[in-house]
């Protein structure tokens, strides 16, 4: 049950933005926009960079490629052209007792420039300054009049928000300015700062000497003088470092009673007789790996213990998770309950099935399918069927996570490709039956750090060595024009028997275009290029059944290639092919080509990846591509897909299920966020949650922070 939110709700945290002063109707539209509702969203709205204005420099000592202030009186001012393109721009030469320097805009109001800097104008210039030879000048600088005599000094003193500090730079919106954002921002930290009170264990907060939250976000907004402004650039100075902390506290915090929760609900304890597993050994071509074995071990002691089993497995791709999967299976159908495995499409559910039914009809067991695209009259019969427990083991899509999909006694839950799914549909599955075991699968390596966040509910096993005899996949990169050459290495693999993909992208704009592309394609190949070849067309506006004929048909090798949309993309095993090659690999991210290529290596011959970008890409693409042809290990392509897309899109941090990140960034922070977990396991192995009045705060903070999400047994 989702806990309720309590605890100091109340405050003026919580009112919205047109409470204070100075906001207005029209500021309060723009502040939405940049969605900031609350007086809270607003505080924990920080800026992106910072700005010194704590010194004026005379023009002289200004620096090129910096940001600076200065104070200069107009020398000169006028339009001109230049000569080599001919481009009209005003310029406003201004100068102080130590040297000049050239203000230029390139797109101006020209009566406003003309009033706005007469010669004898004494101004406050704010701007990069830009060094071409030995001119040095400012583009579209931003700037304040001095009044006539003011002495410029005391001028600055009587603004102390905007000068003599270093100033926040805010991220703004369409019609408002910086120095809007700035006037909105400091009362408001002055006076609401204080409304935020530190939840976090003061002990804590000494040992680690991270300051109160409402200290921090003061100096965060507005710093100290004193603060070094290379720190703050970084966001690596204590105040920032202190709101990163509390809210990475307060994530872990969360996750681990999670995960703790799940621990301490009752769940079923499985006996292993290894009824149906060894005939299985027995039964297969191969050998299990040692990595596959340990990682069976793992899910085989939690099934055995009394706790639902909570587990992650994660395997490169054609590692041998599907084969972990059976086994599992096999464990919890000799205990009389039933399986139901989750694909992420219908192709992988497919073949899945096939795989399983295949093994367990061997083994005197039912298994069934269920689809979306099932017609009703067999859905109808599926169901009642899963209901009676008259079959063991269901694979599917989502179809199986929908309402009136009611199981007898659903011992183990698996979602492949987990990254597929959302923590949501995991737990969907949970409540299929009573607490039953889990266990989700994902081929999508992702560094220690973020799976601390993304998974730190799951206990990990992780398959780290592939099936003997894998050769590695040799990744080409090809220009348009040396297509040609792709295709004779296609037929080559052809000619010796072997089995090709060629994969087109989705059209994004229309999915008829896609369609097109893709039919088209496989008219031109096989009429140009492999008249001798027998060609299938595999997409994703196919019917179920007509997309099963074709996979059946190249999995026995009545095909010889396969043209197809990324609906090939997961878990499709063909150990035959030997060759893929990618169109317009450029589109693609790094993931979905690392899951494309390993469909290929997965028997013993050597194989090849062959990309053919388009030919304009951009700088990430040819990163992406780089990194192809560089390596194919999962966990360095992870990584560099971090790097490259940043962790907000590489983890699709709300889809995950997770509370958002007002402050903290997985890549910069990760140190901070080991640190967090490390302190937020100590503190809830010496803290009664329950009974402990001082954790009463804590605890009230964190239901504040996580909403419904925590589903937590016992704290709530
Ligand atoms: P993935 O981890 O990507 O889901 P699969 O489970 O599809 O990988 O396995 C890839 C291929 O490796 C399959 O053809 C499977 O039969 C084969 N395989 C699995 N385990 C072994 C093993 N221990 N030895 C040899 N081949 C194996
Ligand atoms: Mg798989």
């Amino acid at each position: 049950m989702p806990p309720s939110i309590s605890a100091g709700d109340t405050s003026a945290l919580h009112h919205p933005l047109d409470s204070i002063c100075g906001v207005g109707p029209r500021m309060l539209s723009k502040l939405t926009k940049l969605g900031l509702q609350t007086i809270e969203d607003a505080l924990y709205h920080l800026p992106l960079r910072y700005e010194d204005r704590r010194t004026l420099k005379p023009i002289a000592r200004l620096t090129a490629g910096q940001q600076e202030v200065f104070i200069g009186k107009v020398l000169a001012a006028g339009e001109v052209q230049t000569s080599r393109q001919r481009r009209r721009i005003y310029e406003v030469i201004v100068g102080d007792s130590s040297g000049q320097i050239s203000l230029k805009w390139f797109r101006y109001p020209k009566g406003w420039l003309q009033k706005r800097f007469p010669v004898g104008q004494q101004a406050i210039i704010i701007g990069e300054i830009k060094r071409f030879g030995s001119l040095r000048e400012v583009h579209h600088p931003d700037s304040e009049l001095l009044p006539e005599g003011a002495d410029p000094l005391e001028y600055l003193q009587k603004d102390p928000v905007n000068f003599g500090r270093i100033l926040p730079v805010y991220p703004l919106t369409e019609g408002l300015s910086q120095k809007q954002a700035r006037k909105i921002r400091y009362p408001l930290v002055q006076q609401h700062a204080a409304d935020l009170r530190s939840t976090l264990p003061a002990e804590i907060l000494k040992r680690l000497q991270l300051l109160p939250l409402a200290e921090a976000l003061r100096g965060a907004h507005w710093p100290a003088k004193e603060a070094s402004l290379e720190q703050l650039q970084q966001g690596r100075d204590r105040c920032r470092k202190s709101l990163v902390f509390d809210e990475f506290f307060f994530l872990e915090l969360g996750l681990l009673l999670k995960r703790q929760g799940v621990q301490l609900e009752e769940g079923f304890a499985f006996k292993v007789e290894h009824r149906y597993t060894i005939p299985l050994n027995k039964m297969l071509p191969f050998k299990l790996t040692d990595a596959q074995r340990r990682v069976l071990g793992e899910i085989k002691r939690d099934m055995m213990s009394p706790h639902p089993m909570n587990r992650l497995l994660q395997g490169d791709v054609g590692s041998g998770k599907t084969l972990v999967a059976l086994m599992s299976a096999l464990i919890a159908i000799e205990n009389d309950t039933q399986v139901a495995i989750v694909a992420p499409t219908e192709i992988l559910a497919e073949q899945h099935f096939s795989t399983f039914h295949n093994w367990l009809e061997q083994l005197g067991l039912k298994s069934l399918i269920l689809q979306g695209s099932m017609k009703s009259s067999e859905k109808k019969a599926a169901l009642e069927k899963i209901a009676a427990g008259e079959v063991d083991l269901v694979v599917g899509t989502h179809a199986i996570l929908q309402e009136g999909v009611e199981f007898k006694h659903l011992g183990l839950g698996i979602v492949d490709e987990q990254h597929r799914f959302g923590v949501k549909q995991r737990s969907i599955l949970k409540h299929k039956g009573t607490n039953p075991d889990i266990l989700v699968m994902t081929a999508t390596p992702i560094p220690r750090t973020l799976s601390l966040t993304l998974y730190g509910d799951l206990s990990v096993s992780i398959i780290d060595q592939l099936p003997p005899g894998r050769k590695p996949v040799t990744t080409q990169l090809y220009t348009r024009k040396q297509r040609a050459r792709a295709y004779a290495q296609i037929r080559q693999e052809l000619e010796q028997g072997r089995q090709a993909y060629i994969v087109y992208p989705l059209v994004e704009e229309s999915e008829k275009s896609d369609l097109q592309a893709a039919t088209e394609a496989a008219t031109y190949l096989a009429d140009e290029v492999f008249p001798q070849a027998r060609i299938g067309l595999l997409h994703g506006r196919m019917k179920a059944a007509e997309k099963d004929l074709v996979m059946t048909a190249f999995r026995r090798n009545e095909l010889d290639l396969l043209v197809a949309t990324t609906v090939i993309e997961v878990g499709v095993d063909v150990p035959n092919a030997t060759v893929m090659m990618i169109e317009h690999a450029d589109r693609f991210g790094l993931a979905q080509l690392h899951q494309l290529r390993g469909r290929v290596g997965r028997g013993a011959e050597k194989s090849y990846c062959l990309l053919v970008p388009s030919d304009n890409y951009g700088a990430d693409a040819g990163r992406r591509l780089q990194v192809m042809v560089e390596t194919e290990d999962g966990f360095r392509i992870a990584e560099a897909d971090l790097e490259i897309r940043g962790p907000g899109e590489f983890l699709g941090t709300r889809q995950a299920g997770l509370p958002d990140f007002r402050v903290a960034n997985l890549l910069r922070d990760a140190g901070l966020l080991e640190t967090a977990r490390q302190e937020a396991l100590d503190y809830i192995e010496k803290t009664d949650m329950l009974k402990d009045p001082s954790a009463a705060e804590v605890k009230a903070e964190l239901l504040r922070r996580w909403g419904g999400r925590l589903e937590l047994a016992g704290i709530g």
